[in-house]
C-alpha cells in the first residue's frame, strides 16, 4: 500500500519506508528530512535510555542499526543525531552543537524532560519519535532555522506548537509568514476518542473550538490536528505553508506504529530533520 497523496510522498529505499513532505522537498538544496513508517522490527525506534522503556542490549543495537540506516538512506550522519526524551511537556530548547562527539545525541541529561529542539546550524539532525502523537517539522525558509516538537494531546493543550514559533520568533528573529509547518501521521479524530476528563482540559484551553469535538453515543472525540492548524494560523503561519500529512495512524496501523491501534506497541516512528 501506498501512502503517498498531495502533500507526502511514500518512498521505500534500501529496506526502509518512509515519508517526505513535498513542500520540504521544494527546499532539498537546503534540508533533508523524512519520517520514517513501517512496523516489523526492522523499524522499531524506541526511546531508549528512558526508564518506562528498558530494553536489551540487543533491542538497543537494533534500535541504533534502525537510525543507521534511516541516515544512510536519505543522506545524513549517523552522529549528527540529536534526539531528546520527550515527557508530553513544553519545554522546547534551542541547540548550537552537540553533546558527544563521534556519537549521537540519545536522550541526554541536558535534554531531559524536553519535547521540541529548534537550530539554525548545519550538521545537527534532530528528531522526535512518535506512535500517534503529532510531530511538526518546522523550517523558516528566510532565516534557515529549523524545529522539530512532539506534540501529543498534553502537547496540544500545553499549545508547544505556539511556544515553538514564539521561541524561534525570540531567538532568531524568524518571521512566522516565512515559517513552513508539516504535520506528521498521527491520530485523527476518526479514532481520538477521550473521556469526560479530558475533554473538559480542552474545552478550558480552547474556548473558541467548535467542531473540533464531536459527540457520539457518549464518547467525545477531538480534532487534535485541526487545533494545532488552528493555533499556527492564529500565530501567523500561512495556511499554505501549514502542511498536514492527512493519514490517521490507526487507520493505518498496519503500516505505521500506532499506540492505539496496535495490540503490541513494539516501536515508533522517527521524525528527522537537519539543515544543510
Ligand atoms: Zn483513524
Amino acid at each position: 500500500m501506498d501512502l503517498s497523496n498531495e502533500n507526502v510522498i511514500h518512498k521505500k529505499e534500501a529496506g526502509i519506508e518512509y515519508l517526505q513532505f513535498r513542500k520540504l522537498l521544494e527546499y532539498k538544496d537546503n534540508i533533508t528530512h523524512a519520517f520514517t513508517i513501517g512496523i516489523d522490527k526492522d523499524y522499531r525506534m524506541p526511546l531508549y535510555n528512558s526508564t518506562q522503556n528498558r530494553l536489551t542490549k540487543e533491542q538497543i543495537e537494533e534500535n541504533k542499526n534502525n537510525y543507521k540506516k534511516i541516515c544512510k538512506t536519505i543522506g545524513i550522519e549517523y552522529n549528527d543525531i540529536v534526539k531528546t526524551n520527550q515527557v508530553h511537556k513544553d519545554i522546547i530548547k534551542n541547540i548550537d552543537k552537540k553533546i558527544n562527539i563521534g556519537s549521537p545525541d540519545f536522550c541526554e541529561k541536558e535534554y531531559a524532560e524536553t519535547d521540541g529542539l529548534i537550530t539554525n546550524k548545519k550538521k545537527l539532525a534532530i528528531c522526535a519519535t512518535c506512535a500517534d502523537c503529532i510531530i511538526m517539522m518546522m523550517y523558516d525558509k528566510k532565516k534557515k532555522v529549523v524545529a522539530n516538537v512532539h506534540s501529543g494531546w498534553r502537547g496540544t493543550v500545553q499549545k508547544v506548537a505556539e511556544k515553538t514559533i514564539c521561541k524561534m520568533e525570540e531567538l532568531y528573529n524568524c518571521n512566522p509568514k516565512d515559517i513552513i509547518c508539516c504535520i506528521s501521521p498521527s491520530i485523527r479524530n476518526c479514532h481520538f476518542e477521550v473521556g469526560e476528563d479530558v475533554k473538559n482540559i480542552f474545552e478550558e484551553t480552547f474556548t473558541t473550538m467548535a467542531d473540533e469535538i464531536i459527540k457520539k453515543q457518549e464518547k467525545w472525540y477531538i480534532d487534535t490536528v485541526k487545533l494545532n492548524i488552528e493555533m499556527l494560523k492564529s500565530k501567523g503561519l500561512k495556511e499554505e505553508n501549514i502542511v498536514d500529512s492527512k493519514i490517521c495512524t490507526v487507520c493505518n496501523s498496519n503500516l505505521i506504529h500506532s499506540y492505539r491501534g496496535s495490540n503490541k506497541h513494539n516501536g515508533l516512528e522517527i521524525g528527522i530533520i537537519e539543515l544543510k
